[in-house]
């Protein structure tokens, strides 16, 4: 199981590749949430996502084992965090993303330096495929949730949150993988188990709610939320343990609640933030915690959001 220990060797690891970033707040959004909403800001993340930070760890990790070229498997994120950080320490990268990857994503990894091969349209598809050209010697699989060094990156944020929130009463976070939820519930529960750690997940991409509820990893069959970082169609073997023992709650937000939360930060707020981000948001806004007058902390893991559907969704909306 991650420790804190292993999260703290991670910030020493990253600090001098990843931003300490901001924490937003803004009164309209509180006075909507009927509590202190602070946003944790990852979408001004290098690479525009919470992810380098965990990608970080395990490439660094990666290169001082002797690695000269690593592979991962990303809807768009992680693999833009991994093109990122192995261009930065010189290394080669490969990244096998889905046919539909948003586009700004794609070309965000190829501006990169990185190698691009799409394959299949679910994460299961996808990692198949990056494991098979994984062999013994190179590439190196660079992992999107499920290994301790990456989940342990992911953590930091919870560090980041204890130091800018000391007062923090709950901290909702969006789930995909669960690899950023493992390592921020580590964190926080290790500090003060007091806090609530609270999950999101789209209604449409609901596996680890279920799996949480089953007590047992359960796949979902066709994740298509628009909140394409939560695609993952089942939590990992590593991060679900570690969701059982340390969320209190995992919630689910509907997709015009996603993009509605979107949207009021966008006019409010003046941030751009990506649908898998705001889902936290939607969760505040509708008071998934149950909470009045409290200190309430929502990760706003990325903002990666490709400007045609942004388009689509303002459009929508007016
Ligand atoms: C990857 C990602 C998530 C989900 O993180 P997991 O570690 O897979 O649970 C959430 N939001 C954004 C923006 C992401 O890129």
């Amino acid at each position: 199981m991650l420790t804190l220990n292993e999260i703290n060797d991670a910030y020493r690891e990253i600090k001098d590749v990843v931003h300490r970033t901001p924490m937003l707040t803004s009164r309209s959004l509180s006075k909507k949430c009927a509590n202190h909403i602070y946003l944790k800001s990852e979408h001004v993340q290098v690479a525009g996502a919470f992810k380098i930070r965990g990608a970080t760890n395990k490439v660094k990790a990666a290169a001082k084992e002797g690695a000269t070229h690593v592979i991962t498997a990303s809807s768009g994120n992680h693999g833009q965090a991994v093109a990122y950080i192995a261009g930065k320490l010189g290394l080669k990268a490969t990244i096998v993303v889905p046919e539909n990857v948003v586009t700004s994503k794609a070309a965000a990894i190829h501006d990169y330096g990185a190698d691009i091969i799409h394959c299949g349209t679910t994460s299961t598809e996808r990692l198949k495929k990056a494991k098979e050209l994984t062999t013994d010697e190179e590439p190196v699989f660079i992992p999107p949730y499920d290994d301790p060094l990456v989940m342990a990156g992911q953590g930091t944020v919870g560090l980041e949150i204890l130091e800018q929130i000391p007062d923090v009463d709950a901290v909702y976070v969006p789930i995909g993988g669960g690899g950023l939820i493992s390592g921020i519930a580590t964190a926080i529960k290790a500090s003060n188990p007091e806090i609530k750690v609270i999950g999101v997940e789209p209604e449409r991409g609901n596996d680890t709610y279920l799996s949480k509820q089953r007590g047992d990893i359960t796949a979902i069959e066709h994740a298509d939320t628009i909140a394409d970082g939560l695609r993952a169609s089942q939590p990992g073997d590593l991060t679900f343990p570690v969701i059982q023992k340390d969320v209190d709650d995992i919630v689910l937000v509907s997709d015009d609640a996603i993009q509605a939360a979107l949207i009021f930060v966008l006019e409010r707020m003046k941030q751009l933030i990506e649908p898998s981000a705001a889902v936290t948001v939607a969760a505040a806004m509708a008071n998934k915690a149950d909470m009045r007058e409290k200190n309430i902390c929502c990760v706003i893991s990325g903002g990666n959001m490709a400007l045609d559907k942004l388009a689509e969704m303002v459009t929508e909306d007016a």
